[in-house]
C-alpha cells in the first residue's frame, strides 16, 4: 500500500502520473456540520474479534455434513480456486477482444462440447446464470420455435408434474405460459392416463425433472416422450438432478429437446444465499438458430463469439455468461476426465447406503432404489411422539448437521430430503447414520428435548414467519462490543 503511494507520488512529481486534484465543491452552510461525527472509537484487533465471531458462526459444507436435497451441496475442491486464480482468467477484461482471450474462448467452448455430449444434445448456451435462467430461456426458446411455425397463439399450456421443484411453475408463468400439474403415481412415477387426458394440440411441452425431486428416476420417461411428440409439443428437461445420470443416460436420449444444466450443483462450485450460479442450455438441432447471442463458436483453430444470430432470442445475460463458474466447473469435469460418470455413480451410491441404514429408523417416502437423493417422512414420528420434520431438522444442527431439505416435495407429509452428494466420505455417512438413529430414539424416549431444539446454537427457535413479515434490519456492532465500564 505504502510503496504503491510512494511511488505515484514520486511518479506525480516526475510529472508522469495526472494529478486527480479536483475543485472541492462547497457544502452549503445549512448542511455543514458544527460538531465532529460520533464515530465509534475502537481498537483494530476488538473488530477483528467481532467479524471472526460472526464468521465463525456461518455453516457451510467447509464446516460440516450439508446433506440439503435438491440443493446438491457437494464440496468444491481447492484446486478449482486455484485455476480461477490464474492470471490469464482472473485479469481478463469481460471487453476483451476475441484474439486476447482465445484461452478463455477455447475453455468456453470445450465445456460447451463435454455439456453436448452429457446431455446428447447438439448445441449449447452457456449464458444462463442459474438454473431457474436456464428454465427462463429455454421457455423463451419454446416460444420462439412455435411461432416460427406459426403455432405461437395456439400453444399455451405448459405442463409439469406435481413434484416440481418451485422454479419450475414460476418460470412457466415468467415466460407468460399456462400451467398444468400432472399426478404422480405411487411408486413416483408421472401418471400416464392423466398425462395423456391432458396433452393436445394446445400444449407447448412438458417441463419435467428426471431423475425427479423425491429422487426417483421415471420409469415411464419413453412413452412421455411419445405422448408429447405426437402432439407436436416439446419436452423440456429440468438438469438440477443431473448429477445422478451423468455418464449413465442422456436427456437427449430419453426424449427431451432442451435441457439446463446446474453447473453449481452438478459441477461444483460454491453456492447458496443467491450466487453464484451457472445453467446453460443445451437444444435439438432444430432449435440451435434461437439460442441466445452471442454464441462461442470455433473456426478452424480460432475461437470467436458469433453475434450474427438473426432468429435468435437475444441475450439473456451480460457479457458471455457467469465465466468463474465455467472455469470451476470445468476443471472439475477434467479432474474427473474420462471417468466423469464415476461422479454419479458415487452420488447414487452413497444416497442408497444411507437409505438402506436408515430405513428402520424412519418412514421411507418411496421404498425403491433412489438416485441421487432421497424423501423419509416423520409422518410416524409426529403421530406416535408428537415429533415433526422440523424439529428432527432442528436438532440435526445440534450434532453440527446441516438440516437436510424439509417440507418438499410438497406431496409428501412431514418430508426429509437428503442428499449427501459424492464428495462425502464413507466416515462421514457413517457419523450422519448414527446421529439420525440416535434422533429416532430421542423422539421416542424424550420428545421435549427435539421441540426445544436447537440447544447449541448462538440462536434457538426462531418465529420465522416473524422474522420474514417483521424483519429487525440494524447494525448493532456498537452495542455488542465489551466498553469495559
Ligand atoms: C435448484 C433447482 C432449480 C433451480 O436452480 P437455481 O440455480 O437455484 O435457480 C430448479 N429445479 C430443481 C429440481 C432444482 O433442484
Amino acid at each position: 500500500m505504502e510503496l504503491i503511494y510512494e511511488k505515484s507520488q514520486a511518479g506525480r512529481r516526475a510529472g508522469r502520473v495526472p494529478s486527480y486534484d479536483l475543485p472541492v465543491p462547497e457544502v452549503p452552510a445549512a448542511l455543514a456540520r458544527t460538531s465532529p461525527p460520533r464515530l465509534p472509537e475502537l481498537a483494530e484487533n476488538e473488530i477483528v474479534r467481532h467479524f471472526t465471531s460472526l464468521a465463525d458462526r456461518n455453516f457451510g459444507i467447509d464446516t460440516g455434513f450439508y446433506p440439503l436435497g435438491s440443493c446438491t451441496m457437494k464440496y468444491n475442491p481447492r484446486v478449482n480456486e486455484r485455476v480461477v486464480a490464474l492470471p490469464g482468467f482472473a485479469n481478463l477484461h469481460p471487453h476483451q477482444e476475441d484474439d486476447g482471450a482465445q484461452g478463455a474462448l477455447e475453455l468456453m467452448w470445450e465445456l460447451q462440447e463435454i455439456l453436448s455430449e452429457v446431455a446428447g444434445l447438439p448445441a449449447v448456451t452457456l449464458q444462463p446464470a442459474a438454473g431457474s435462467q436456464g428454465e427462463l430461456t429455454g421457455l423463451m426458446l419454446m416460444r420462439a420455435y412455435f411461432a416460427d411455425r406459426g403455432e405461437g397463439e395456439q400453444r399455451d399450456t405448459i405442463i409439469t408434474a406435481d413434484t416440481a421443484h418451485g422454479t419450475n411453475p414460476a418460470s412457466v408463468t415468467m415466460a407468460g405460459y399456462k400451467l398444468e400439474k400432472v399426478a404422480t403415481t405411487e411408486r413416483g412415477n408421472l401418471d400416464l392416463d392423466d398425462l395423456r387426458a391432458k396433452v393436445n394440440e394446445r400444449t407447448a411441452g412438458l417441463m419435467l425433472t428426471n431423475p425427479s425431486t423425491v429422487g426417483l428416476f421415471d420409469e415411464g420417461i419413453a412413452e412421455v416422450a411419445d405422448i408429447f411428440h405426437e402432439n407436436g409439443a416439446l419436452l423440456y428437461y429440468d438438469g438440477a438432478n443431473l448429477n445422478a445420470v451423468v455418464g449413465r443416460s442422456r436427456p437427449g436420449d430419453m426424449g427431451f429437446d432442451i435441457v439446463h444444466y446446474n453447473l453449481h450443483k452438478t459441477f461444483s462450485q460454491p453456492h447458496g444465499g443467491g450466487g453464484p450460479g451457472g445453467g446453460p442450455v443445451a437444444v435439438r438441432a432444430d432449435l440451435e438458430p434461437f439460442l441466445p447471442s452471442p454464441q462461442v463458436v470455433r473456426d478452424g483453430d480460432v475461437f470467436r463469439l458469433d453475434r450474427d444470430r438473426p432468429k435468435s432470442i437475444g441475450r439473456v445475460r451480460g457479457f458471455a455468461g457467469p465465466f468463474g463458474v465455467f472455469v470451476r466447473s470445468y476443471a472439475y469435469m477434467r479432474a474427473y476426465g474420462p471417468d466423469l460418470q464415476a461422479m454419479s455413480e458415487t452420488a447414487v451410491l452413497n444416497a442408497n447406503y444411507l437409505l438402506a441404514e436408515l430405513k428402520d429408523d424412519y418412514e421411507v417416502a418411496y421404498d425403491r432404489l433412489c438416485m441421487h437423493e432421497f424423501v423419509l417422512s416423520a409422518r410416524a414420528l409426529k403421530k406416535e411422539y408428537g415429533v415433526t420434520a422440523l424439529d428432527i431438522a432442528k436438532r440435526l444442527m445440534d450434532y453440527g448437521v446441516h438440516p437436510p431439505t424439509i417440507y418438499f416435495p410438497l406431496v409428501v407429509p412431514e418430508a426429509l430430503m437428503i442428499e449427501p452428494t459424492e464428495t462425502e466420505p464413507k466416515e462421514r455417512l457413517d457419523a450422519f447414520i448414527s446421529v439420525m438413529k440416535t434422533i429416532a430414539r430421542e423422539a421416542a424416549e424424550n420428545p421435549e428435548l427435539l421441540k426445544g431444539a436447537p440447544h447449541s446454537r448462538p440462536v434457538r427457535r426462531l418465529d420465522e414467519v416473524k422474522a420474514a413479515k417483521e424483519p429487525i434490519v440494524k447494525h448493532a456492532f456498537a452495542e455488542r462490543v465489551p466498553t469495559g465500564a
